[in-house]
């Protein structure tokens, strides 16, 4: 900021220098009579990247030479042409092969003097040395010393520097933009360049981190160059130039040293910088939808896997639950029973906890059924299964063996303790009132399991003692005792 300020008040502090004799008027009727002679278009080149002073945009001529190209014509019977040019080395070799008759604006040098001739100077303008910011202030070229200095191509400040500091390590760049992203690249420690373009340039770039490191030689001393052969144009275009009054000359210079152009360059980076966000923002937010797609997918998808899971697990339980479950009285079924006790187990297993079986069969059920209805028959058996869980301890197994079949299987237990048990058991049942006014009768099989005795066996000698109970006259408690 403080740069920018230092340099405006230097850029309105020293714009043009006008000679007052410059400002004579009355001499174009002279000046007509000699370029009536010069009837030829003339073919002009310029700096294509030097502004303000000149440069070429969309193929056109623009900057302060154009202007003075533009009155020199408008006084004149002269006619002028440009012929587009790369960089300023492409103008020059132009000029010097005569491909070229003319280039508005530049300083006058031995080595270019060998293939131009040059008018009056009629525009001044201080060089300035580039740094990055964090460099020290330098008071010219003696303090640069050994350092990496970028000058355009074909500048007279590179003939002047190269013969009085050749110390200087001179780095050749394209253009003054060209040198000043050298800097601002660390490529060249310093660039040295024309005040009023490095100013421009700074301004339309924001290069903020440039500083003007101090004065950069000698001032230039801009005049019109014309190659060999035209040297007939110099006294008509000295005289035109010297008319120009100093009111123009300012005119023209604040126009150029405007913004008009700095700021198309600056629509055209800001443009840049728009479409540049947009696009990394449609980027972001469409990365950001198409991930917000797929998570919802996903989570849908999750959610879906979950209720399967616990429907699979639901379903699992219950296909447990009815391989092992009587589904009309919800006791352990027979298949149950079976695998856990009888054909897993041996009767070692057993051998030293003392474990009875008992079978149980309702009496008459049959007629049960024909009188009072399946239903009923149902119902009644839901209900002996809650009287037998009710009876028994937490330690015996129930099971429905099958159809009005019921086993018990008790652990730790002695006969006598089983024995008063099933007595207890048909005392709860013959105090029940069943469903259908029902009243009920059991008949018991007892059998203890002997040592070295297979389950099988055990259940075999049940069964027998049941057959007893039934044969005894039913509602009995029968023990087979082992022969
Ligand atoms: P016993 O005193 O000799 O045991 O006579 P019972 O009539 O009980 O004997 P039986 O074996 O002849 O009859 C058993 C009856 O049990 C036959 C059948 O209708 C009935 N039954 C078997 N399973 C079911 C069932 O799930 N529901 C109903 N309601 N009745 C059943
Ligand atoms: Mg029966
Ligand atoms: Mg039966």
């Amino acid at each position: 900021m403080v740069t920018r300020c230092w340099f405006w008040v230097l850029s309105m502090c020293l714009p043009l220098q006008v000679n007052a004799e410059r400002l004579a008027s009355s001499f174009l009727k002279s000046v007509d009579d000699i370029s009536h002679s010069h009837s030829q278009v003339i073919r002009y080149c310029v700096d294509p990247d030097w502004l303000p002073y000149e440069a070429i945009r969309d193929g056109k001529h623009v900057g302060i030479s154009f202007d003075y190209i533009q009155y020199i014509q408008s006084n004149t019977q002269l006619k002028f042409d440009l012929i587009p040019t790369k960089s300023w080395s492409e103008t020059l070799s132009l000029l010097q092969n005569r491909q070229c008759d003319l280039t508005p604006l530049l300083n006058k040098t031995d080595i270019r003097a060998q293939y131009l001739r040059f008018s009056e100077v009629y525009f001044r303008a201080p060089n300035v040395l580039v740094s990055l910011r964090e460099q020290p202030f330098l008071q010219g070229f003696e303090n640069i010393g050994a350092r990496t200095l970028a000058v355009p191509k074909g500048y007279r400040l590179a003939e002047y520097i190269q013969h009085y500091y050749p110390e200087i390590q001179i780095l050749s760049v394209e253009s003054e933009p060209a040198g000043l992203e050298a800097v601002f690249e660390r490529q060249a420690d310093l660039f040295v360049g024309s005040m009023f373009s490095v100013n421009a340039y700074i301004q339309q770039t924001g290069f903020d981190h440039l500083k003007i490191a101090g004065w950069g030689g000698p001032e230039d001393e801009l005049r019109v160059g014309v190659s060999l052969g035209n040297e007939v144009l110099l006294p008509v275009i000295d005289r035109v130039l010297t008319s120009v009054s100093e009111l123009e000359r300012i005119r023209i210079y604040q126009k150029w040293n405007n913004v008009t152009i700095i700021d198309e360059a600056n629509y055209f980076l800001m443009y840049q910088i728009i479409a540049g966000t947009l696009f990394i923002t449609l980027m972001l937010a469409s990365r950001t939808y198409f991930i917000s797609q797929y998570n919802r997918r996903l989570t849908y998808k999750n959610q879906q896997l979950e209720i399967l899971r616990r429907q699979l697990e639901a379903t699992n339980a219950e296909l447990e639950f009815l391989s092992t479950h009587d589904p009309l009285t919800k006791l352990y079924n027979r298949h149950y029973f079976n695998r856990h006790f009888v054909d897993d187990h041996r009767a070692s297993n057993y051998a030293d906890s003392a474990m009875c079986l008992v079978m149980i069969d309702i009496d008459h059920f049959k007629e049960i059924n024909d009188t009072k209805g399946h239903a009923i028959g149902d119902k009644i058996l839901m209900e002996l299964s809650v009287v037998l869980q009710r009876c028994v301890r937490d330690t015996d197994v129930v099971a429905r063996w099958g159809g009005e079949e019921f086993v018990i299987l008790c652990q730790e237990s002695s006969l006598v303790l089983v024995q008063s048990l099933c007595h207890r058991i048909a005392g709860a049942i013959k105090d029940y009132e069943f469903s259908g006014n029902v009243r009920l009768t059991c008949s018991f099989g007892i059998a203890k399991l002997v040592d070295n005795e297979s389950m099988q066996s055990c259940f075999e000698r049940a069964d027998r003692a049941l057959y007893r109970a039934k044969a005894l006259g039913r509602d009995q408690v029968c023990v087979d005792e082992v022969a």
